[in-house]
């Protein structure tokens, strides 16, 4: 599987620096076999998938960065619980999408997908995903402040966890910190940790990189176009 990174950024996307520190709003597209998977879909789309078609969307909540694109797409089927389904029809033009309703455990030629509650902004339904092929997991939950007790679990000794990295030292408004986060899963036996949603808060790259290499070498800034293979 080939994860990668449509945007790694906030939800006013940071558009004024150079390089690995320019940031689209986060998304991602994951592609297994024949399938392209993306997870939400950003005022920016168009521009982050270029000619690049996805079969399958996930959407995490339906605040505009994760969901504001829904009417620049077409031809892809939107994977998702009803009640979110509702929410984003309440705000977003979804009619011209296929919905299909996502299973608590939603099998597609092999890619396992099940998704999990995180808490991040108030009325909001907001989840994080875990999509596993064979014995790899990998976890996406770019939008959370805190994540329930009981789906501390979905995150233990997973391959790969793309999180929330808005915050630096602190959490902000709805979100988690890189260093909340290093601190929160030192015992979660994660191999991987990659942060997105990376707000104005945390040092440019290199400078952010090594510091939290020191305290988990294991752990990483996502950067849009980023490629992970698995
Ligand atoms: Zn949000």
């Amino acid at each position: 599987m080939i994860i990668k990174f449509l945007g790694s950024g906030p939800h006013n996307p940071i558009i004024n620096k150079k390089g690995k520190n320019k940031r689209l709003q986060s998304s991602v597209i994951l592609e297994y076999k024949k399938i392209k998977l993306m997870i939400d879909c950003t005022p920016n789309v168009t521009k982050q998938l270029k000619k690049v078609k996805p079969d399958y969307l996930l959407i995490t909540h339906a605040h505009q960065d994760a969901a504001g694109g829904l009417k620049l797409i077409k031809n892809v089927k939107l994977l998702t619980t009803a009640k979110l389904y509702s929410e984003l029809k309440k705000r977003y033009s979804v009619k011209h999408l296929e919905f299909m309703k996502l299973d608590k455990i939603h099998k597609i030629n092999g890619l396992k997908i099940e998704y999990f509650k995180v808490t991040h902004a108030k009325d909001f339904t907001t989840y994080g995903y875990k999509i596993s092929v064979g014995n790899k997991k990998i976890i996406y939950a770019s939008d959370f402040k805190y994540i329930p007790k009981k789906n501390e679990k979905y995150f233990r000794n997973t391959d790969i966890a793309i999180v929330d990295g808005a915050g630096w030292t602190f959490t902000v408004f709805g979100h988690q910190s890189i260093k909340g986060f290093l601190e929160l899963s030192k015992n979660w036996k994660i191999k991987k940790i990659y942060f997105t949603q990376i707000g104005r808060r945390v040092p440019n790259y290199e400078i952010a990189q090594k510091e939290i290499k020191k305290i988990n070498p294991n752990a990483n800034l996502a950067w849009d176009g980023l490629r992970i293979k698995i």
